[in-house]
C-alpha cells in the first residue's frame, strides 16, 4: 500500500483522492483546516440560506471537471470502485446537475438589456455571438469601428496562428492591453475592453496575461466546431449540495479519510534528502507517507514554501514560488448573494453588468435550480436569489481621475458593500422599463465568509494571471521525492485559475503518482485541452507556421516571412513554386538572408503593413455591417489559410 497524504480539501485535492481511491494500492488521507470540503467552491450555509464563495459556472471546454462529474454517484450508497473509475450512467451522477444555458443578458445603465450568444453551438452562430460585443464600439462611427474591429482582429489572428506550444514564451510576458496595443485604440473602447476579461475571470486587461486570457477565450468557442460540447452549464443547487458533499461522501466510502481542523493544516514541510521526512500540521502532529501532495491555493502554498525554508537548493520551483509579489498574483474577487422576496424575470443563465461600477456579473439562480432546493427557500418567502460576483470592489475599473466610483475605503461590514452593489444593480431596467431589482426585495444577504471587510483580508485571494506568472507556476511533480503539487496554481493544460484548472493539475499530479506506485493501474487522462480543442483548420495554419520556425530558426523571422507571404498574395506563391524549382544554393541563400528586406522600411512596418491588409481582408467579411453568410467567408479565409500553410510548409 502506497501511503498518500493530500493537502487541501479544494477541487483539486479531492480530484487527486478521487483518481488514487478507485485504483487499488492507495491509502488515501485528506488533510483540510476548514469544517467544509471545496475550498473557494464550496457554499456557505447560514441560517438554512445557501450562501456560495462565488457563483459557479461550466463552460463546454471543462473535460476533466466534465469526467470527474460523471464518476460521482448521486446517492453515496451506491458508490462502486469500477464506476468511479469509468463513469456513472448520467442519470445517476452528479452531472446530472448541470444545466446547459444558452444567452447572457447584458445591462447598461440607460439602455434596455440585450440577449447575447453565451457561447456559439456552430460556425454560423459566431455571427450572432460577435453581434453580443457591438457595445465595444458603440459610439463610434462607421470607420472607426471597422479599425477597431481590423485592429483587434488582426491582433487576435497573430496569436492564434501562433503554435500553443510557443504563446507562453511568445505572449505570457504582455499583458492583454499591451498585446492588443490598447492606447492606440479610442478611449471609450479601452475603456470597454477593461470589462470583458473581468467578466471571465477576475483578470483586467491591464494586469492579466494576455496568454492566459487569450487562450481560454478561445476554448470558451469551442463548441462551434466541436459541437458534441455543450456551450455553458450550471449547476441545479448549491455547489455543496449537488457536488461537493455527494463527492465527499463517495470518497468516504471508497475508503478516503479526512483530517480536519488543526490536524488538517499543513504548517512546515521537512525535507531530508531530497525527500520529504514529514508535514507538521497545526496541531503539532508530524505526518509521513510515501507521497506528500500540497493541493494549496497560491497564498497558502508561498507561506508553506517560506516557513519550510525551502529554495533553490531543494528544488528550482521554490524561489519562484516563495518570491511572488502575491497583492500583483491575487484579487479580491468575491461573491455576493440576494435573497428576494419575489422573482426576478430575467432569464436562466447570466447576467452582466457591464459599465457596472464594481466589474458585477451574476446568475439568478432559481429559475435553474431542483424543486428540493427551491421549495425550502419558498417556504422562508424566499422567490429570487441573485448571485453575484463582485470582481473589483476597491478600485474604478475606468480609472479615471480621480475615481469616479471608489468602494469607501472605510466599509467594514457586509451590510453596507449589500448596499452599495444592491444600489448600483437597481440603476438596470428590464426591456419593459422595470428596474431589474427593488432595493425593498431584498430580504436577507450573504457575503463570502472568507472576506473580512474590517481588516481587507481576503482568505481565499484567486489568482489572476499577471504577465510573466506562467513561468513561475511549478509543475505538478517536484524536484523532492514523494512531493506533488496541486492546485490552480500549478501548470496545467487549461491555464486559466478556474475549477477545470484545479481539477486538470490534481489529475496531473494523480497521473504522476500512479505511474511512479501502481504502474500496472488504468492510466489517469489528462487532456491537452488546446491542441484537442482548437479548430482543426487554426492547426493546419499553425504547422505551416512551426515548420517556417524551424526551417528559419527562430519565431522573429518566421513572422516576418508570414507578413510578406501574406502581403504579397497570390505573387509568392508563384515565388515559392519557382524557388522550390530553383537551385539548392539560391534556396539556402534566401533563407540566410532571413527573407527579403524592403528597402528603406522598418521590419516593424513591413510586419504591421502585410497583417495588416490580410486583416482588413477578413474583417470586412466578418464586419457585422457587411458580412452575408458567415459560414461561407470563413470558409473562404480558412482555405487561404491552407494555402498558405502549405506554402510555408514548402519552403523548409
Ligand atoms: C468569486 C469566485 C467565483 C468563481 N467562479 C468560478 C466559476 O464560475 N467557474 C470556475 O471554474 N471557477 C470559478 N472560480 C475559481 C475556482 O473557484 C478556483 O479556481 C478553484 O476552486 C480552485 O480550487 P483549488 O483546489 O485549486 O484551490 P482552493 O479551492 O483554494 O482549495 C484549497 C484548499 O486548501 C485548503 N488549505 C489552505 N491552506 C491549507 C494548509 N496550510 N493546509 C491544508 N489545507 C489548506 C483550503 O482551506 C482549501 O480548502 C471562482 C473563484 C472565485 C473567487
Amino acid at each position: 500500500m502506497t501511503t498518500v497524504r493530500i493537502f487541501g480539501g479544494g477541487i483539486a485535492g479531492l480530484t487527486v483522492a478521487h483518481e488514487l481511491a478507485c485504483r487499488e494500492g492507495f491509502e488515501v488521507i485528506v488533510h483540510e483546516p476548514r469544517a467544509d470540503f471545496g475550498g473557494k467552491a464550496r457554499s456557505q450555509f447560514h441560517g438554512g440560506l445557501p450562501g456560495e464563495h462565488g457563483f459557479r459556472f461550466f463552460p463546454g471546454w471543462y473535460l476533466h471537471v466534465t469526467d470527474v462529474l460523471r464518476r460521482i454517484p448521486r446517492d453515496a450508497a451506491a458508490t462502486q470502485r469500477e464506476r468511479s473509475l469509468r463513469g456513472y450512467p448520467e442519470a445517476e451522477s452528479v452531472v446530472s446537475r448541470l444545466r446547459e444555458v444558452r444567452s447572457t443578458l447584458t445591462f447598461n445603465r440607460d439602455q434596455a438589456p440585450q440577449s447575447v450568444l453565451q457561447i456559439p453551438k456552430s460556425i454560423g452562430e459566431i455571427g450572432e455571438f460577435l453581434q453580443g460585443f457591438q457595445w465595444l464600439v458603440e459610439g463610434l462611427d462607421a470607420s472607426q469601428r471597422l479599425q477597431v474591429l481590423q485592429h483587434i482582429g488582426l491582433k487576435l489572428f497573430l496569436f492564434y496562428s501562433t503554435p500553443p506550444w510557443l504563446r507562453a514564451a511568445r505572449f505570457d510576458q504582455l499583458s492583454l492591453a499591451e498585446f492588443l496595443g490598447a492606447e492606440s485604440l479610442p478611449k471609450a473602447v479601452q475603456q470597454s475592453l477593461k470589462t470583458v476579461p473581468r467578466a471571465l475571470v477576475a483578470m483586467d486587461a491591464d494586469g492579466g496575461s494576455a496568454h492566459t486570457f487569450l487562450n481560454a477565450s478561445l476554448l470558451n468557442l469551442a463548441p462551434a466546431w466541436r459541437h458534441e460540447l455543450p456551450r455553458d452549464r450550471i449547476l441545479r443547487g448549491p455547489t455543496s449540495r449537488t457536488w461537493i458533499e455527494p463527492w465527499v461522501a463517495s470518497l468516504r466510502a471508497l475508503g478516503v479519510r479526512f483530517e480536519q481542523g488543526d490536524a488538517g493544516q499543513a504548517e512546515r514541510l521537512i525535507v531530508e534528502n531530497g525527500q520529504v521526512a514529514a508535514v507538521v500540521a497545526r496541531s503539532g502532529a508530524r505526518w509521513q507517507a510515501d507521497v506528500t501532495v500540497l493541493a494549496l491555493p497560491v497564498g497558502p502554498l508561498q507561506k508553506l514554501v517560506r516557513d519550510s525554508a525551502l529554495s533553490a537548493a531543494q528544488g528550482e520551483e521554490f524561489a519562484p514560488i516563495a518570491q511572488l509579489d502575491l497583492a500583483r498574483q491575487t484579487s479580491e474577487m468575491v461573491g455576493l448573494q440576494l435573497f428576494l422576496d419575489q422573482p426576478l424575470t430575467t432569464q436562466p443563465g447570466h447576467l452582466f453588468f457591464a459599465d457596472s461600477q464594481y466589474g458585477l456579473t451574476a446568475i439568478s439562480q432559481l429559475e435553474v435550480w431542483d424543486d428540493e432546493f427551491v421549495q425550502p427557500l419558498a417556504e422562508r418567502g424566499v422567490r429570487g436569489l441573485l448571485s453575484i460576483d463582485i470582481t473589483q470592489w476597491r478600485s474604478d475599473p475606468f480609472g479615471g481621475h480621480p475615481p469616479r466610483f471608489k468602494l469607501p475605503i472605510e466599509i467594514e461590514t457586509g451590510d453596507e458593500l449589500r448596499a452599495l452593489v444592491v444600489k448600483q444593480v437597481s440603476e438596470y431596467r428590464l426591456a419593459s422599463g422595470a428596474p431589474l431589482l427593488q432595493e425593498a426585495s431584498v430580504v436577507a444577504h450573504h457575503v463570502d465568509d472568507d472576506i473580512d471587510l474590517a481588516s481587507e483580508e481576503n482568505r481565499s485571494a484567486l489568482l489572476v494571471h499577471p504577465p510573466g506568472t506562467w513561468s513561475r507556476r511549478p509543475p505538478a511533480k517536484s524536484s523532492v521525492a514523494g512531493l506533488f503539487f496541486a492546485s490552480d496554481f500549478v501548470k496545467n493544460p487549461a491555464d486559466l485559475a478556474t475549477m477545470e484548472g484545479a481539477c486538470s493539475a490534481g489529475k496531473l499530479a494523480a497521473r504522476a503518482i500512479v505511474e511512479l506506485h501502481a504502474p500496472a493501474a488504468p492510466e489517469v487522462r489528462v487532456h491537452e485541452l488546446l491542441e484537442e480543442l482548437e479548430p482543426p483548420w487554426l492547426r493546419e495554419q499553425q504547422h505551416g507556421f512551426e515548420a517556417l520556425v524551424q526551417a528559419l530558426g527562430s519565431f522573429e523571422r518566421a513572422s516576418r516571412a508570414v507578413d510578406l507571404l501574406l502581403d504579397a498574395g497570390d505573387e509568392t506563391f508563384e515565388a515559392l513554386r519557382a524557388l522550390e524549382r530553383a537551385p539548392e544554393r539560391l534556396a539556402e541563400s534566401f533563407r540566410v538572408a532571413g527573407l527579403v528586406r524592403l528597402p528603406g522600411v522598418s521590419l516593424l512596418s513591413q510586419l504591421q503593413h502585410g497583417i495588416s491588409k490580410l486583416g482588413a481582408r477578413v474583417l470586412r467579411r466578418l464586419a457585422p455591417s457587411t458580412y452575408r453568410s458567415p459560414e461561407t467567408d470563413l470558409e473562404r479565409v480558412s482555405k487561404r489559410l491552407r494555402r498558405v500553410s502549405a506554402a510555408l510548409a514548402a519552403i523548409r
